[in-house]
């Protein structure tokens, strides 16, 4: 028997019309490079919306086509974020944290016809604009005072819109067509395309703003610290815009200090960054206990990377903040796992409960997951056993853009992550690498992220990202690098006894390099391949 309801569309062009009608005053405050805040409401928002989709149809823009933006997180790039898709283009991401070189393989590869670009990065677009062939138009978005005049190709953005209408005749649009194109980072081979549907993405959002999930409700201030260009920046700006949350966006200002400015005046409830972000805020929470207000946040969102359980510890006992730690990627539109107590873990001893928190969850609806072994059979949810994640839902990719990767999809419809995982029997996984990290010393796995967790508990130690090293007897040995708190010390004996009844012996990294820094990728995760170049070698002289 059919079921009798309506096939409703799910497309964002929902969520546009839904922030006119019910939350016209609700605020949208953005941060510009010069540091002052602009204000502004759903009302004006949609408008300028409606004008900017009037003017990208007027410079050609037709149904399919990619509108790319090299944008920092404001208003305007919101406007692109929901304008672009209700008139039915795509809107495609530049991470504006790459190389030039990169940044051009991608644009090409993605056929961007319009470019969006803040004026404070027109120097990096026209670092790689004569490589990319497609692009018909750029954008410019006067975020600070022009210098010097603009090419033939470049068009305000005030200017452009200025004289459209407030209303834009949005399309019907199917709901499995694309509205988002998001490029993973190259870490392993050129970097590849995730086409996101409308329907993916209003899916996400729904669960995304779920009390069990993210919880983004009408009341809340959200601040997307994590950058628009990084998978959507978690889902965020849509979640915030279908609840009609007030956003808070950051601009270019992503240093603890500005952060907590922004946190306080702002009366932020809901923050979302990289772990590398939060390891800074609570460094400084702790040398200026009680400087900002922050009673009016209930959760900060953490994932990109494993957030320590020092980190998630230290918020709530020290700070009263709660932290949501979730796991999620490019290709899983992107949240997939989050990790929540369980009432029934409730009563369970604290140091039980922080290692449900400081896990990577379990999927959230509509995603499943399960890990398997090195020849495809499907592994036990015991909490010992190492296997890659896979996962499979209405928002994880199906294929790339362009057929690249296939070998990433299994034959029974499931994405293989490249994630190494333990589950246990509640269902809760653990990250133990990604697979190109693991270290491999005489045959046994080591796991880095464990390593890094329990380093991260010592006192005196900021970061630590550990990373195989070669090693004439056992092929790959671990090799630490530290990130030293201001004006604390430690050595690697000290470091040795604080992890030591922890692990195994031989799980204990055969030295430390203590560094200003970690090296990063474009999303702020630690680059071990850097690291590796740099100190591969080490345990061999
Ligand atoms: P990339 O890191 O390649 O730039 P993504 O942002 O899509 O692109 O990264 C996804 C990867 O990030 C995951 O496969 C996983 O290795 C890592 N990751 C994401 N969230 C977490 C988390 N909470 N804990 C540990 N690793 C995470």
């Amino acid at each position: 028997l059919a079921g009798r309801m309506m096939d409703f569309p799910l497309t964002l062009t929902h969520f546009l019309e839904r922030a006119r009608t019910f939350f016209g005053r609700n605020e949208i405050v953005s941060r510009l490079p010069d540091k002052t805040l602009v204000r502004s409401t759903y009302g004006d928002f949609y408008r300028r919306t409606a004008k900017l989709a009037g003017a990208l149809h007027r410079l050609g823009v037709r149904p399919g086509d990619r509108v790319a933006t090299l944008s920092w997180n404001h208003q305007r790039h919101l406007e692109v974020y929901l304008g672009a898709p209700a008139m039915g283009a795509v809107v495609h991401t530049l991470n504006l944290r790459l190389h030039p070189n990169e940044l051009g393989y991608i644009a090409n590869h993605a056929e961007d016809k319009v470019v969006v670009v803040d004026r404070s990065l027109l120097p990096l677009w026209r670092k790689f604009a004569d490589q990319v062939r497609s692009v018909r138009h750029v954008i410019v978005v006067p975020d600070c005072p022009a210098q010097g005049e603009p090419t033939s190709t470049e068009i305000d953005y005030e200017e452009l819109i200025a004289p459209e209408k407030d209303e834009y005749p949005w399309p019907s649009l199917d709901e499995r067509s694309a509205a988002m194109i998001c490029y993973t980072s190259g870490t392993t081979g050129n970097p590849k395309g995730v086409v996101y549907s409308h329907r993916s993405t209003v899916l996400h959002t729904l669960v995304v703003c779920n009390a069990d999930t993210l919880g983004v409700r009408e009341a809340d201030a959200v601040l997307p610290v994590v950058p628009m260009f990084h998978a959507a920046a978690w889902g965020l700006p849509y979640a915030a815009v279908m609840a009609g949350s007030k956003i808070v966006f950051p601009g270019p200002h992503l240093d603890p200090p500005s952060l907590l400015d922004l946190i306080a005046a702002e009366k932020v409830t809901i923050a979302a960054g990289v772990p590398t972000i939060w390891l800074g805020i609570l460094q400084l929470l702790d040398q200026h206990p009680g400087k900002w207000d922050l009673s009016a946040i209930r959760s900060t969102v953490i994932g990109g990377s494993a957030a320590p359980p020092a980190l998630i510890d230290g918020f709530k006992s020290r700070h009263g903040i709660d932290v949501t730690h979730a796991w999620g990627m490019t290709e899983t539109n992107p949240v997939g796992t989050l990790a929540r107590v369980k009432h029934a873990l409730s009563d369970r001893d604290e140091a039980t409960k922080l290692g449900c928190k400081a896990s990577q969850g379990y999927a959230v609806p509509f995603v499943e997951q399960r890990h398997v072994g090195e020849d495809g059979t499907i592994l036990p949810w015991d909490g010992e056993t190492m296997g890659e994640l896979e996962v499979r839902g209405p928002w994880v990719a199906s294929s790339y853009f362009g057929g690249e990767g296939p070998d990433r999809f299994t034959t029974d419809g499931w994405f293989k992550t490249g994630d190494v995982v333990t589950i246990d029997r509640e269902g809760y996984l653990r990250i133990t690498d990604r697979s190109k990290d693991v270290i491999k010393s005489g045959g046994e796995w080591i796991s880095s992220v464990a390593l890094e967790n329990a380093l991260m508990s010592h006192p005196a130690v900021l970061e630590a990202a550990v990373f195989a090293a070669r090693h004439p007897k056992w092929t790959e040995r671990p090799l630490a690098a530290i990130v030293l708190k201001e004006g604390k010390a430690a050595t690697r004996d000290e470091l040795n006894a604080h992890i030591e009844s922890k692990f195994a012996k031989f799980w204990l990294p055969d030295d430390y390099v203590f560094m200003a820094q970690i090296p990063r990728t474009s999303t702020g995760k630690f680059l071990k391949t850097k690291l590796r170049e740099l100190y591969g070698d080490h345990l061999e002289k």
